[in-house]
């Protein structure tokens, strides 16, 4: 029977199990990896990479640009790039020179004292996004941590908004959505939530001003911490007038406004705030801009800094909540130098975006060739695809239009011929070495597995 998402569950299920048999069977030095990993804990570094579409993960032996290579031997074309981390390709020269350098050189991988490096960046960051004032974390998530700290300091106001299925780090005070009764609640799998959530926050959904203002309305709002466009729950575009009317809101209630760019930063060289004209009065980004070297900044309105600096009683050179040991270390700070100078670059944005939109085109066509009521969205270098058309509006909608079962077969799909997505959604994003014959060869593979899951001749 189709369901909602076009394709026969039995069709599926049948292609999913030899896509997963094969994946291991042509696997053997990684899944042997894996079982010999007994101390660590879910056998993976880290437990997200659990999150496979087949079982077991592949170890990685080579990454350069946007090829990498497995311990079994495979090339693959990848459009995950670390979820984002290696936006600008795996160890690109520029940035492997300036951190090399840094280390053999002049040595010092942390000091507690500054470089020259962090004020280079800091006037590139504050050129791209408009916004004056940085301060460097060693991930977004923790970025996203101490500008609520800042917030919530200088407001007097406890609590943070976010949108519903929105993702900024594990950050406690954003993981609430919307819950069938319209009120916030939860978010299911809340590991061990220091108290209830609906304390410390409010959730509206995205593209909701109505909503939005409901909860702003109380007066006791912080900040609003959002995405631009929501990415992490698929792409949700913003509709016309929402984010306009986001920034009105938020001024009218005395809330501040947090972007979190993070993964928007795809949609050009300054990221959405720069390529929609928004005013955010702190912008929050990590992952990409350091070439894929640990970094998280923050940067503030001039206003901003201004009061929260003039607060003699915030302790913010000890241990008063903000900052960390290795933040704004030199090795970030000349790697983030050299991938903002030299490798996600106005020209390479140019090019990453041309790759993306023959992405998105292509894709559409294939997926109109076999008439599944799925759509695609476009955000700047990064393209996703979801299983509902029209494209959801928001969180929840996007949330429901998930199939695990069927993404998991197109990975594994994909996988077993060379080209790698993302492991938490369908999405691809294009580095600057990123060809459109990559993409045609990506397509190649994606109208073959629709081909076979509809069981048409395409
Ligand atoms: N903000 C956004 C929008 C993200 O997508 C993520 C990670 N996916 C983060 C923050 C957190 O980044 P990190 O895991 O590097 O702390």
């Amino acid at each position: 029977m189709p369901t909602d998402s076009g394709v026969d569950r039995a069709r599926l299920a049948a292609l999913a199990d030899r896509e997963r048999a094969s994946f291991a069977e042509r696997r053997p030095r990684s899944a042997a990896a894996y079982q010999r990993a007994d101390h660590l804990f879910g056998r993976v570094p880290m437990t997200w990479m659990n999150k496979t579409a087949a079982g077991f993960p592949i170890y990685f032996e080579t990454a350069h640009g946007n090829r990498i290579t497995d311990v079994d031997g495979h090339e693959y074309l990848d459009f995950c790039l670390g979820d984002t981390g290696a936006m600008a390709g795996h160890s690109p020269a520029p940035v492997v020179d300036a951190v090399t350098r840094r280390l053999a050189g002049p040595g010092g991988a942390t000091t507690m004292l500054p470089t020259e490096d962090a004020a280079a960046v800091g006037a590139e960051l504050a050129r791209r996004f408009g916004i004056p004032y940085w301060s460097f974390a060693l991930t977004a998530t923790d970025a996203n941590r101490w500008a609520i700290r800042l917030l919530r300091a200088v407001t007097g106001r406890p609590k943070i908004l976010v949108n519903s299925y929105c993702y900024h780090g594990s950050v406690d005070e954003s993981l609430i959505v919307v819950g069938p009764d319209g009120r916030g609640r939860s978010r299911e799998g809340n590991v061990g939530a220091p108290t209830d959530v609906t304390t410390t926050s409010r959730v509206a959904e995205f593209n909701d001003l109505e909503g939005l203002e409901r909860e702003l309305a109380h007066g006791d709002v912080a900040a609003v911490l959002m995405e631009p466009a929501l990415t992490n729950i698929g792409i949700v575009l913003p509709e016309p007038g929402y984010l306009a009317g986001v920034r009105e809101l938020t001024r009218t209630y005395g809330t501040y406004l947090i972007n979190d760019e993070t993964h928007t930063f795809s949609a050009g060289p300054g990221g959405a705030t720069a390529a929609w004209g928004l005013e955010p009065d702190v912008l929050t980004i990590g992952k990409a801009i350091a070439g894929g070297i640990p970094i998280g900044a923050y940067g503030l309105s001039a206003g901003l800094a201004e009061a929260i600096l003039a607060r003699t009683d915030l302790d913010l050179v000890d241990m008063g909540g903000v900052g960390g040991t290795l933040a704004g270390n030199p090795v970030s700070m000349a790697a983030a130098r050299a991938c903002l100078e030299h490798v996600l670059t106005e020209p390479a944005f140019d090019s990453m975006i041309a790759t993306a939109t023959a992405f998105a085109g292509g894709l559409r066509k294939i997926i109109e060739g076999y008439a599944l009521p799925w759509s695609v969205s476009r955000l700047g270098a990064r393209v996703e695809y979801r299983f509902a058309d029209p494209a959801p509006r928001n969180g929840t909608e996007s949330a429901a239009a998930a199939d695990g079962e069927l993404e998991d077969f197109l990975h594994t799909y994909l996988a077993n011929r060379g080209v790698l997505l993302t492991p938490f959604h369908n999405m691809a994003l294009m580095a600057p070495q990123t060809t459109v014959a990559d993409v045609e060869r990506h397509h190649e593979i994606f109208a073959a597995a629709l081909g076979e899951l509809t069981a048409a001749t395409a």
